[in-house]
């Protein structure tokens, strides 16, 4: 049945379903696209684990559905991606009865709307999943519900992992330590260290999780990336080719800007006393650190970022959020640092980053080059500290320095005067500044409304939804 009402009424409201990954940044761009979706006139269920469980009374436009995960306990303590992901999926599929019951549930509570009076019916038009969420797409297969899938990483991403299987035939995988530094001409820019890894998870647990995830774009029926033409065109150009069976493969980001959502969605607490910090700071002039949600460093590499950031002489924000020391649960910043940056440094545990990175005062961003963040600070036009630790963030950063050049990777071991000299470099220099600002302009002209590339594509995804 297409959406279309009838005798020329306007086209009926649907209900589009969204089911995100239980981690900060899958649930950051699942919750930006459903506020996209909701602000087109569609209404939204977002179905949730209770593992990293979403506050529904920060949304009141959605209706939620919890959804049992069945990750272990000891699994979800340790709180590794890879596991919980695998764990998550394996419960699933051994019982997927629950699964199947959220799903109906989240289905048809729109009739039951109805019924009470509020409206035309709102039928589910489809699923929106997690690429890693194999196992719920195969129960939404059974009953029926299309998904689509949200990927939150970059096309270059999901381009390499489409390759993978080609990468071990051809035997650029599993890694040698003697080929890390090995172009990979399939893939330019990348080299082999830059493809996708885990410090914590076993090569072939990866491999496993980004098969799935092959699986589940083959089989949807539609994927829409967090990217933007303004980025990554050739990429799209060349994902189109590889996945030319799909009946849809979309640029609709970065999602933050498409939708006028704030940060509801953060697992953490975020510390808006910053904000009044920036305010007293001239513009351009702090340098933002921060390393994401799960990047992790050893407890001497900690010490040399902060006398590093000590000694680099510019004003800093920096957060340091629990369990950013590997093994620790509680951080201390060294003796004697809170003094020596008295009055050019603050120290907070979680950031509103969005507001932060738009903040005038902000004129750098030290990031793990998580895709978010490095969304987020190639659209406020903020140049580059790039830092990977772990998955996409190696390939990210190789982007920001040799395809967009807004930036650079501190590569090498964490040694306080490569920071400080790492931290002057970048906020010293011009060059990058004025291409992350250029960087900036073209990323916001894909988000104009009506002619912007990526509010086309959201467009043509609601019709296509309509259509369903
Ligand atoms: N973030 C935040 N406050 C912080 C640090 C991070 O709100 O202090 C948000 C950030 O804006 C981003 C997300 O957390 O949207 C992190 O996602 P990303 O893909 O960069 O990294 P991950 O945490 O998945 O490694």
């Amino acid at each position: 049945a297409g959406g279309v009402g009838v005798g020329g009424r306007e086209p009926r409201r649907r209900r589009a379903l969204v089911f995100p990954l239980p981690f900060q940044g899958h649930i950051d761009p699942m919750m930006h696209l459903a506020g996209a979706l909701h602000a087109r006139g569609l209404a939204v269920t977002v179905l949730h684990t209770r593992f990293n469980a979403l506050r529904p009374g920060r949304h009141p436009e959605f209706r939620f559905v919890e959804v049992p995960d069945g990750v272990p306990a000891n699994v979800a303590a340790a709180g590794r991606i890879i596991d919980v992901i695998l764990a998550m999926n394996a419960a699933m599929e051994a019982s997927p009865a629950p699964v199947l019951a959220a799903l109906v549930s989240a289905m048809e509570a729109e009739d039951q709307e109805a019924a009470e009076g509020e409206g035309e019916p709102r039928a589910a038009a489809c699923l929106f999943i997690d690429g890693n969420l194999l196992a719920v797409q195969r129960v939404a297969a059974a009953l029926g519900l299309p998904t689509l899938v949200l990927r939150t990483g970059s096309a270059a991403c999901l381009r390499c992992f489409l390759a993978y299987p080609m990468l071990h035939d051809k035997g650029y995988l599993p890694p040698q330590e003697s080929n890390l530094d090995t172009p990979v001409p399939e893939l330019p820019p990348l080299r082999v260290r830059d493809l996708f890894f885990s410090p914590v998870s076993s090569h072939e647990k990866v491999r496993e999780v980004l098969a799935r995830i092959t699986e589940t774009v083959r089989n949807s029926s539609g994927v829409v990336i967090n990217t933007c033409e303004a980025l990554e065109a050739a990429e799209m150009e060349r994902l189109r080719g590889e996945l030319a069976g799909l009946p849809l493969l979309l640029a609709a980001g970065p999602l933050h800007k498409l939708s006028s959502r704030s940060a509801g969605s953060s697992l953490l607490e975020q510390d808006r006393s910053c904000i009044a910090w920036l305010n007293a700071r001239a513009p351009g002039s702090v340098l933002y650190v921060s390393f994401g949600s799960l990047a992790a460093m050893g407890a001497g590499e900690f010490q040399e970022v902060a006398w590093g950031l000590a000694g680099s002489g510019h004003p800093f924000l920096w957060v340091v959020r629990p369990k950013l020391v590997r093994g620790c649960d509680g951080v201390r910043l060294p003796d004697g640092f809170e003094d020596a940056v008295e009055g050019r440094g603050m120290v907070i545990r979680w950031a509103p980053q969005q507001e932060v990175l738009a903040h005038p005062a902000v004129g750098g961003f030290w990031t793990h080059a998580g895709w978010n963040s490095t969304l987020e600070g190639a659209g406020e036009g903020v140049p580059m500290i790039c830092r990977p630790d772990a998955v996409d963030q190696m390939m990210n950063a190789r982007y920001v320095q040799e395809v967009w050049g807004v930036g650079f990777e501190l590569e090498g071991e964490l040694e306080r005067g490569r920071v400080g000299d790492a931290v002057r470099r970048l906020m010293e220099g011009a060059e990058m500044r004025e291409r992350a600002k250029l960087l900036r302009r073209k990323m916001a002209d894909c988000c104009l409304e009506s002619s912007g590339s990526s509010q086309i594509a959201m467009d043509k995804l609601v019709s296509y939804i309509l259509s369903l």
